[in-house]
Formats: structure tokens, C-alpha cells, sequence
């Protein structure tokens, strides 16, 4: 992408009513427009990121053996009625009445319409184990939306529903999922703690919530520093084996982490001192077993080998994907801008032309931006007959991880500069090997 025909209205003052530094870098960075109280427009660099942490999400869920499909926003309310969470549901929920009176409203979670989906066309164990997904829009009309996409009223979310024949099943789908949102965090470049925590409105009392340790974080957490040395890394995963799930989910909720919502002091206090840690963290995701909470309220019933029905067994695991944007940047910034991770990046590599209309510097900048996107990158290509002051400032505040900056001066000797956004480290090299270590650097993005 050419700067110059982009569209990327970057501020320079910084807004006023932006608390923290993720919300005021996404404004600043021309990613979001707020379009009412915790309702945003994504701009197109704020979409791309989104596009890709979906993109991760999908992934890995699909590896995980879970199946993509899509429901509506809007939902009757009879099901929840079936449910009992029409009205304990509260205030959160967003309810409409379309013009024939009926009462509908904007889904703030999908538990009672996947089972509606399941109880309607699934009878028979045979067809389980089975883990619907989908990534669509939510509303929850939060009571304060606040810090621009991490508390918003409308929000993406992955939500994703397991049936299974038993208790056993269940716990293995619930693992799986564990497992998965290790791995998609990870792509993304964070580290996010499964901690144990509460069931909340969704209920059951098997969950987990996953957290990002940030000083601004809305959750207080507790915990065994020890949690922090444990990567999940590149293993190799089979789902299926209930084995090997379920030791990857002891090793990484052995340890003690949880939100103050289960905290238990005594077992905190038996860590070793220098190793209790209190902080704050932001919740990117939660993993919930149930059992047969809907299915009994729904009457979705399975009929089991020895041909008796039975209420099916659940669980519903969600990923803040809006909110993770926000994650991300709180996670990995500086004081001139975002930082982003190479795998969730909107850009490859940014290109700063020093000398905008020098025929040299022009061709060799278009040549760099060909070959890049010969080699299947995305780079992001400073054209404007701006200052390189103004450039250099753009690109930081924006975040590509990586920089090749070009210029008369460099081009006599056969350079060009590439730098590094988190180190801030510069080499010279020629612009073959500029690409060619560009390249090398995605090679596992
Ligand atoms: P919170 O405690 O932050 O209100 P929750 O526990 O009610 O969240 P879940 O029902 O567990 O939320 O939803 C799954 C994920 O969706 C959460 O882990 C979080 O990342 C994201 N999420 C929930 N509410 C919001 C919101 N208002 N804005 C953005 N993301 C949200
Ligand atoms: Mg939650």
C-alpha cells in the first residue's frame, strides 16, 4: 500500500477523553472512530489487525478440529425465555421489539440459539463429539464503556460450543480448548494466563479465564510468578488425545493464578514469598464447562449407545477479538507508539522514501516495494512529499515492527537502513538483502 492512497487520518494532538494508552494510540492512529459510547467504526488499519487476529482465531480453532459457522446478531427472545436468562440476563442486555411487537434482542452470548441449532437437528451420540464456533458481533450495553475497544458496548467476540455425550467428553473439549488459546495467544504475541476464576452469567463453576498482565487492566489477579516462565511454544498437538490435553492443561493451571473473584488467601500464602505476585490483568478470554445447564432448561437430548436420551453435555469458550487489539497494544508499546508483534502486524515493513521526487530514491523505493510484495508481504510505502521528521513519527506511532528507510545518501554507497521498531537497532545493507531478510523474518508469521 501506497501512504499516499491510503486512508490513515493520524492525529497529532492526543485526545482528551482517552484514559489509556492503547485507546489513545488506536485514535491517534487513525484504527478506530468512536460512532456512539462504546460503538466504533474500524478504520482501515484498525480492521486489518482485526482481520487478522480473526484470521489467527480461525486457525486455530480449525486445528483444534472445530467447525466454523455464523448466527445472527439479533435473537428472539423467546429461547432465552426457555432458558430463564431473558430476565436474569439484567440490564446488559440490549432488548428490541421489531414491528409486529415481538421481542427480540442483540445477542450478548449464543448459548441458547447454538442449542436451539443442536436440539433441532442432532439426536443421536453418533454425531459427538461436536464443537460449533462463530466470530460475530455482540452487545452487551455495559453499564460504563470505557477504554476505546476493550470495553465496548458492541464487540467481536469468538464464541465456540461444545456437545458431548458425557462428562468426560466434556472435560476433554473444555482442555481442548485450553490448549487452543494457548497457541492463538502466543501467534499473537502475548502472553495471556489461564487463571481459574467465576462462572458469571454464562454459569458453571469449571472455568477458566485467560488475562494479560497490564498495570491497566480491569481484573486484580493473584499469583505464582512461576506461571510467567511457561511457554507453550511450537509443540506438536494432537486434539484428540485426552492425554496430552489434559497434562498441557495441568501444566499450566497447577500453579496458583487467579482472579479476585476465587481468590483464596491461604492458598496464596503457602507461595513462596518472593514469588506472589498481586496485579492487574485484562481478560482476553474464558472457557466454561457446564454440563446440561441449557440442555435440560432446551430439552436438547441425545439418545446414548444403550439407547436411552440424554440431556447433552455442554461448554461455551469465548476470545475478546476486539478487545484483543487493545491487549496487544497495552502489552507491547513505547512512548512514541504501538509495537506490533510480526504475526498480528497491519503491515510487513514500512518503507520511508527520505527524498521524495529524487529519481533515484523514488526508483529504488518502488523496486523495494515490488519485490516485497513479489514475496508475498505487505509493505506500507511513505510516499507523501512530507519531512522525514513527520514520516519517521507516523511510522512509530503506527507500529510496523520493521522499517527500511531510504535516502541519496545511503544509495551512493548501495544502502538502504533496516530498523527495528522495538529495539530501535539500524543496519545498512543493500535493498536485496534488506528483502531477503525481511523475508526470512516472516518466514514463520
Ligand atoms: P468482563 O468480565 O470483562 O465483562 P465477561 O467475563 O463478561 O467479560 P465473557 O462472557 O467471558 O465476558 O466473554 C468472552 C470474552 O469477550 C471476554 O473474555 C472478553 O475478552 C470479551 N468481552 C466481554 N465483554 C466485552 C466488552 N464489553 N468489550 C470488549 N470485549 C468484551
Ligand atoms: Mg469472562
Amino acid at each position: 500500500m501506497r501512504l499516499s492512497r491510503y486512508f490513515l487520518p493520524v492525529l497529532k494532538e492526543t485526545p482528551a477523553d482517552a484514559q489509556i494508552v492503547s485507546h489513545r494510540y488506536m485514535l491517534r492512529a487513525g484504527m478506530i472512530k468512536q460512532s456512539s459510547a462504546g460503538i466504533y467504526s474500524w478504520l482501515p488499519l484498525g480492521f486489518k489487525v482485526l482481520r487478522k487476529l480473526e484470521n489467527i482465531v480461525h486457525e486455530e480453532q480449525v486445528r483444534a478440529g472445530h467447525i466454523p459457522m455464523l448466527m445472527p446478531t439479533l435473537q428472539s427472545a423467546d429461547l432465552w425465555r426457555e432458558s430463564g436468562r431473558y430476565d436474569d440476563y439484567g440490564e446488559e442486555m440490549l432488548r428490541i421489539s421489531d414491528r409486529h411487537g415481538r421481542d427480540m434482542l442483540y445477542g450478548p452470548t449464543n448459548e441458547e440459539m447454538v442449542t436451539d441449532i443442536f436440539r433441532s437437528n442432532v439426536s443421536s451420540y453418533k454425531d459427538l463429539p461436536l464443537t460449533l464456533y462463530h466470530i460475530q458481533w455482540k452487545f452487551r450495553d455495559e453499564i460504563r464503556p470505557r477504554f476505546g475497544v476493550m470495553r465496548g458496548r458492541e464487540f467481536l467476540m469468538k464464541d465456540g460450543y461444545n456437545f458431548d455425550l458425557t462428562r468426560e467428553d466434556a472435560l476433554h473439549a473444555y482442555n481442548r480448548h485450553l490448549v487452543s488459546y494457548l497457541r492463538t495467544y502466543e501467534r499473537m504475541g502475548l502472553q495471556a494466563i489461564p487463571m481459574r476464576a467465576d462462572g458469571g452469567p454464562i454459569g458453571g463453576d469449571y472455568t477458566h479465564e485467560f488475562l494479560v498482565l497490564a498495570e491497566t487492566g480491569e481484573s486484580e489477579v493473584f499469583y505464582d510468578s512461576a506461571v510467567t516462565d511457561l511457554k507453550f511454544g511450537d509443540r506438536d498437538i494432537d486434539f484428540d488425545n485426552k492425554e496430552q490435553c489434559e497434562s498441557i492443561l495441568e501444566e499450566f493451571t497447577t500453579k496458583y493464578a487467579r482472579t479476585d473473584e476465587t481468590h483464596d488467601e491461604a492458598l496464596f500464602n503457602e507461595i513462596p514469598e518472593d514469588r506472589r505476585r498481586v496485579a492487574r490483568g485484562i481478560e482476553v478470554g474464558q472457557i466454561f464447562y457446564f454440563g446440561t445447564k441449557y440442555s435440560e432448561a432446551m430439552g436438547a437430548m441425545v439418545q446414548g449407545p444403550d439407547g436411552k436420551k440424554v440431556p447433552v453435555e455442554m461448554g461455551s469458550h469465548g476470545i475478546g477479538v476486539s478487545r484483543l487489539l487493545g491487549a496487544i497494544i497495552e502489552a507491547s508499546h513505547d512512548e512514541n507508539g504501538i509495537i506490533w508483534p510480526e504475526g498480528v502486524t497491519p503491515f510487513h515493513v514500512g518503507i520511508i522514501n527520505l527524498r521524495q521526487g529524487d529519481d533515484g530514491t523514488d526508483a529504488a523505493c518502488e523496486s523495494l516495494y515490488a519485490e516485497l510484495t513479489a514475496a508475498g508481504l505487505e509493505p506500507l510505502y511513505d510516499d507523501r512529499n512530507e519531512r522525514a521528521g513527520g514520516k519517521f513519527a507516523s511510522m512509530d506511532l503506527i507500529g510496523l515492527p520493521w522499517r527500511i528507510t531510504v535516502g541519496p545518501r545511503g544509495l551512493k554507497n548501495g544502502v538502504v537502513e533496516l530498523t527495528s521498531r522495538r529495539t530501535g537497532e539500524s543496519e545498512e545493507m543493500s535493498p536485496e538483502a534488506a528483502v531477503a531478510r525481511v523475508k526470512e523474518i516472516y518466514a514463520n508469521h
